[in-house]
């Protein structure tokens, strides 16, 4: 830069103040910003921050030790869905927004082992030609479940999808006005069917279906009869549904498939963690299901995946269909997927699946944990109590069913939603329920080893 030009860009003697970007990103602070963002970006963020003073300099300039906090705030304005682990306080243990099911520890091992090395993905180790993608998984699949066979695809609406295309295409589904549902952000059954070119046959009203109702629909266009889990509502009053056993008679009688999305797909009873009984995954296909589709990342609390298990007839031509190559599994969930079974097949799943655990977890160890923030928090000069609540398992199952749990319960003088969103902005991220004007925290879904973190991040939030 020349002397001359010098002179005239800095009249303000407060600019020499500014730090150098250079500088800036040496500060402790920006070190962890460098690993989560990387370099260029925290730099354009510095520029930013630092033409931002630059503009506003008649104003004053904020100490120079705050300016690595603007840039922090900056980057997470800028990119509000850079992935980073955040804390899970909400008590929704399947949270679709914060990644669903975190996978086990030994499903983590997996990905890392396998990962990065070569392995025998699609290559027959005895013949060295090309072998069956993921053989192996649908064997473990089917010992789980008692299947014959299995597909194992990208996720459940894929699952879906794929057994509509192949065991439907061009003729008629029945399914119940009851099940016409949608399951989160934009899976739509009808909509699910359209694309796959059966078309729908709808019979039965909103609440109630009999087996009637699917007889009388039958023609020579019937390619195959679908129940839907209703997984994210309950229907009450005068309310009934054909039960998968009546629905299994018929399909035999007529040699149609009954496929049956069970959305959540448990293979542990529910009853046993004082849950409702949800149908396992076993029973539906004991009960009569011919395919049984389920998600990977719900209740079986591994990768993100889609599972059609059921009979060798009707899943061979879902593995001949071409649309399967579109919907694969990848390798890092084919990976995290085999952990995560043998997981329950050594009788282990309750205490190696975070999903279970966390089920599992007993009402007194979530309280005493929830007595220990609290009185973090108190010795901070921060009212908190420990209040009784509900916890629920999300993800579209048992949606209204909650497990008994205690909350550490914090009401600041401002709002709870500007709370909330301040625990949100923090370091890590920390996501929590509003109720009455509070901010509560469910300990259920925090791991044990994030507990110490708690009171100050609340403590930060409520200051800043
Ligand atoms: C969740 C759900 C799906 C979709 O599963 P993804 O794994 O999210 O694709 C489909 N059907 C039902 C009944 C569900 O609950």
């Amino acid at each position: 830069m020349s002397a001359a030009r010098r002179t005239k860009a800095s009249p303000d003697p407060e600019l020499r103040r500014l730090p150098a970007v250079e500088k800036l990103l040496e500060t402790p602070e920006l070190t962890p910003q460098i690993s989560l963002y990387s370099r260029p970006l925290v730099t354009a963020a510095a520029r930013s921050v630092l033409a931002e003073l630059r503009a506003g300099i008649k104003k004053g300039l904020p100490p120079a030790s705050d300016i690595p906090k603007l840039i922090v705030s900056h980057l997470r304005r800028d990119w509000p869905g850079f992935m980073s682990p955040v804390i899970n306080a909400t008590g929704v243990i399947l949270h679709t927004n914060l990644g669903r099911a975190p996978i086990s520890v030994k499903a983590l091992e997996a990905i890392c082992w396998l990962g990065g090395a070569y392995m025998n993905l699609e290559s027959d180790l005895a013949e060295g030609g090309r072998g069956q993608r993921t053989g192996d998984l649908r064997r473990l699949i089917c010992t789980l479940t008692g299947a014959e066979d299995a597909v194992i695809v990208n996720n459940n609406a894929a699952a879906v999808l794929l057994t509509l295309v192949a065991l439907g295409h061009g003729g008629e589904a029945i399914v119940s006005r009851g099940e016409l549902v949608q399951i989160g952000g934009g899976f739509r059954v009808p909509e699910i069917m359209e694309q796959s070119g059966v078309s729908l046959r709808e019979v039965g009203t909103t609440n109630r279906t009999t087996l009637k109702d699917y007889t009388k629909a039958l023609s020579d266009r019937t390619a195959l009869i679908l129940k839907v889990h209703r997984s994210n509502f309950v229907q009450k009053g005068f309310t009934g549904e054909t039960s998968l056993t009546e629905l299994a008679g018929l399909a035999t009688q007529y040699q149609l498939p009954l496929i049956y999305d069970m959305g959540s797909g448990a293979v542990l009873d529910t009853a046993d963690f004082g849950l409702e009984p949800e149908p396992t995954v076993q029973d539906a296909l004991r009960g009569g299901a011919d395919v049984v589709c389920f998600s990977g990342d719900k209740l079986l609390g591994g990768p993100q995946a889609g599972i059609a298990a059921g009979k060798k007839e009707y899943i061979a031509p879902l593995l001949e269909h071409p649309f399967l190559r579109v919907v694969r599994l990848d390798k890092l969930s084919a990976a995290a997927l085999v952990a995560t079974v043998k997981s329950y097949l050594d009788g282990r799943a309750a205490a190696e699946i975070p999903v279970w655990r966390m089920m599992a977890l007993a009402e007194t160890k979530i309280k005493s944990r929830a007595g220990a923030v609290a009185r973090r928090l108190k010795s901070n000069g921060i009212a908190a109590e420990v209040i009784k609540g509900i916890s629920m398992a999300g993800g579209g199952t048992l949606p209204e069913q909650g497990l008994p749990t205690w909350l550490v319960s914090v009401t600041p003088h401002s709002s709870a939603e500007s709370l909330a969103r301040k625990l949100r902005l923090s370091e890590p991220p920390l996501f929590a329920r509003i109720e009455n004007n509070a901010v509560l925290l469910d300990m259920r879904t925090v791991f044990p080893e994030q507990d110490a973190l708690l009171a100050p991040l609340i403590a930060a939030a409520l200051e800043g």
